[in-house]
Order: C-alpha cells, then sequence, then structure tokens
C-alpha cells in the first residue's frame, strides 16, 4: 500500500480529494513501467485538477500530480529496467491517467526521459513542469535570434514557478531581464534570481494600444490576456514573444499590427505534448544551468497532505516560486 492523493467527483459535480491508501491493483492497466515516486510538484494545472475550478481531470477517480520523478519498480517496455532513475512531465498524466502525487504510478515508458546525470529526485521536482517550460521558452526566444546583448527582456508572472526560474535562466545566460509581478513585496526576491528592473503587472494587465513604445527584445509571458497583448504591442522591431500560459485570462485581445509593421514573432509553447527530444534538450540544459543556491531560493518542500491546502493558494498567485511535494512525508 502506498499513500496517494485521489480525486472523485461529488453528486454535484465538484472534486472531492483527499490523502488515501491505494495498492498496485488500483494503478491503470495502461502503463508498462511501474515506478515509486519520490519527489512530485504542484503546478498552477495540478491546481486546478486538485480543486475541480477547471475540467482538467477527464477520467475518475484520478490521482493528479502532472510531474514525478523517482525509480523504476518494474518494467515490460525495452528502455527501461528496475532500478532507472526518470522524470515525467506532462503527456495527460494526472489529468487522463493516474498522475504522480501517490507513493507509486504506472506510466509509459514511452512518456519518461532518463534523469539527467547527477540532478537528484527533488531537484528535478523544484523544477517540474514549471521550470522545464520556462527553459522551453527561452530555448524558444534564443532560436528566434533574440541575444543577451539586444535589450530588455520581459518576464510576466514573474513570482510564480514559470517566472521565476525563466528569470533565472535568462538572467545566468546574460539577458536583461524585468520582472512584471502584482507581488511588488517580492522585488528582493526577483532580483536576487537576477532581474535588473521589477515592475508592476498593473501596468500590463488593462488593455492597451495596437502599437505601444517599443521596449523587449523578448518576452516570456505565462499570463495571456491583456498582458500578453501589451506585451506584443510593447515588443521592438523583428522581436520575439512565447506565450505559455493563461494566469490573467485564456484570450488574447491583441492587433496584428505589431506582426505586420513590426514582424514580431508570437511563438506558442507547450510543454505537454512536446517531442522527446524537445524535453531531453531542455533538461540537458536545465541541468547544467540551474544552480542548487538559486534553487534553494525558489523552492518550498511541502508534503502530500500538505499539498491539498496549497492547490487552491496556486491558482489564486499566492505561491512564490515553486512547491516541490515530498510524497513520503
Ligand atoms: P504560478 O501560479 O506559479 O504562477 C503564475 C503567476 O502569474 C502568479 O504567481 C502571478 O505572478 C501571475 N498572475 C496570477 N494571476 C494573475 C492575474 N490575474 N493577472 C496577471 N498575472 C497573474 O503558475 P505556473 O508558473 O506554474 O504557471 C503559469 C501559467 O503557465 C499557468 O497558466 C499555467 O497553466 C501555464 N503553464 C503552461 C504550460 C504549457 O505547457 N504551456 C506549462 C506550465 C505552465 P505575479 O504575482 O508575480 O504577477
Amino acid at each position: 500500500m502506498f499513500n496517494a492523493i485521489l480525486l472523485n467527483k461529488n453528486e454535484d459535480g465538484s472534486t472531492k480529494a483527499e490523502i488515501t491508501q491505494l495498492d498496485d491493483a488500483q494503478l491503470p492497466e495502461d502503463g508498462d513501467v511501474t515506478v515509486a515516486v519520490d519527489y512530485s510538484t504542484i503546478n498552477y494545472k495540478d491546481g486546478l485538477a486538485i480543486t475541480g475550478k477547471s475540467p482538467v481531470v477527464r477520467k475518475w477517480p484520478m490521482v493528479p500530480g502532472i510531474d514525478g520523478a523517482g525509480t523504476v519498480i518494474a518494467s515490460s517496455h525495452a528502455s527501461w529496467k528496475a532500478g532507472d532513475a526518470f522524470v515525467l512531465n506532462g503527456w495527460g498524466v494526472g489529468e487522463n491517467h493516474m498522475g504522480c502525487l501517490s507513493g507509486r504510478a504506472k506510466l509509459k515508458g514511452d512518456w519518461l526521459i532518463p534523469m539527467p546525470q547527477g540532478m537528484s529526485s527533488r531537484t528535478a521536482m523544484a523544477i517540474g513542469t514549471a521550470g522545464y517550460t520556462a527553459m522551453l521558452c527561452v530555448m524558444a526566444l534564443a532560436e528566434q535570434g533574440v541575444k543577451p546583448g539586444d535589450g530588455e527582456v520581459l518576464v510576466t508572472g514573474a513570482s510564480g514557478g514559470v517566472g521565476s526560474v525563466a528569470v533565472a535562466i535568462l538572467a545566468a545566460r546574460g539577458y536583461k531581464v524585468v520582472a512584471s509581478t502584482g507581488k511588488l513585496a517580492e522585488a528582493d526576491y526577483l532580483t536576487s534570481l537576477g532581474a535588473a528592473e521589477v515592475m508592476d503587472r498593473a501596468a500590463l494587465s488593462a488593455a492597451g494600444k495596437p502599437l505601444q513604445k517599443e521596449r523587449w527584445a523578448g518576452v516570456v509571458d505565462s499570463v495571456g490576456s491583456h498582458t500578453l497583448a501589451n506585451a506584443v504591442a510593447q515588443t521592438r522591431y523583428g522581436g520575439a514573444v512565447t506565450a505559455c500560459g493563461l494566469a490573467q485570462g485564456m484570450d488574447f485581445p491583441g492587433s496584428v499590427a505589431p506582426f505586420i509593421l513590426r514582424g514580431v514573432k508570437l511563438i506558442g509553447v507547450d510543454s505537454v505534448m512536446a517531442p522527446q527530444a524537445r524535453r531531453i534538450a531542455a533538461w540537458s540544459n536545465l541541468a547544467s544551468e540551474i544552480k542548487d543556491d538559486m534553487l534553494a531560493k525558489i523552492t518550498q518542500e511541502i508534503s502530500l497532505a500538505e499539498a491539498l491546502a496549497w492547490a487552491p493558494k496556486i491558482l489564486a498567485g499566492e505561491v512564490r516560486g515553486r512547491l516541490v511535494v515530498n510524497v513520503k512525508a
């Protein structure tokens, strides 16, 4: 038996989340690798699943947890054997396949990637989908030709999981980072991660003009809505904007003007179905670029039981950085 968070649907359609004990027989049949999970995380999407605020859970009952790291216990998949260390991000795990906020999981070997050399399960989950997505955004900016000397790079939702890691990675790569946040009290935190300037997100969150004064060489946006539209409208000629999130909203109330008059590029970033080669490249970069002292500033460790209370807080934008879940605690 092992501990897990289990989600069930109440008669009124709301979500019931509780800590329970499961056994291997309750794990999904369509997995070919059984794993011991050491650490998982609470990402924004896990917050949506546990609270039921958005219909991200497609099968019931469900174990949430889109991320996991630990060790293979048993495998019928050719690439995996008992004792191998793995990282798992996305692929619908925690949405339509039982996830990793659990002592054990039964996953598909095709979804797992090998733990980068020298990285612990805890470090991998302190980074989690949020950090891996931040790296996908930074890689996309670099591929679009945005270089450290080109000018300021804006990171929105900067005190959140994606934002914090993006600030740190970009600053370490030599970019001049401007961190947009609703938590101005966290200005010192953002500066300690490497932000050159901290700005109040209120300057970006209301409706703005289609073309505004050119400022950003690049943008990492995890917020969407007016913030994304304003960021695009303020991006310099030929600059690039990566869009990965919707913390403010799923809408994009923008104009084509920045695209057709300034050649601004808008790059969508998805972590969930990203191909394995892209994931491995991102995790390899994370292994070499993320430093322990930086991650310690960003990370807070919580237990499985505490994860239930933290889920609504991440949706309310109250979490600073990353929540790593010790599933054995
Ligand atoms: P967090 O909750 O950790 O961070 C989101 C941050 O956005 C908050 O901390 C807050 O930062 C800011 N924010 C919250 N509400 C608002 C609002 N109403 N208006 C403006 N800013 C707001 O979440 P994550 O970092 O884990 O995820 C961020 C987003 O990225 C989510 O929408 C998530 O679904 C998405 N995502 C997408 C992925 C993909 O594959 N495309 C993968 C991972 C995440 P501050 O207070 O500093 O402004």
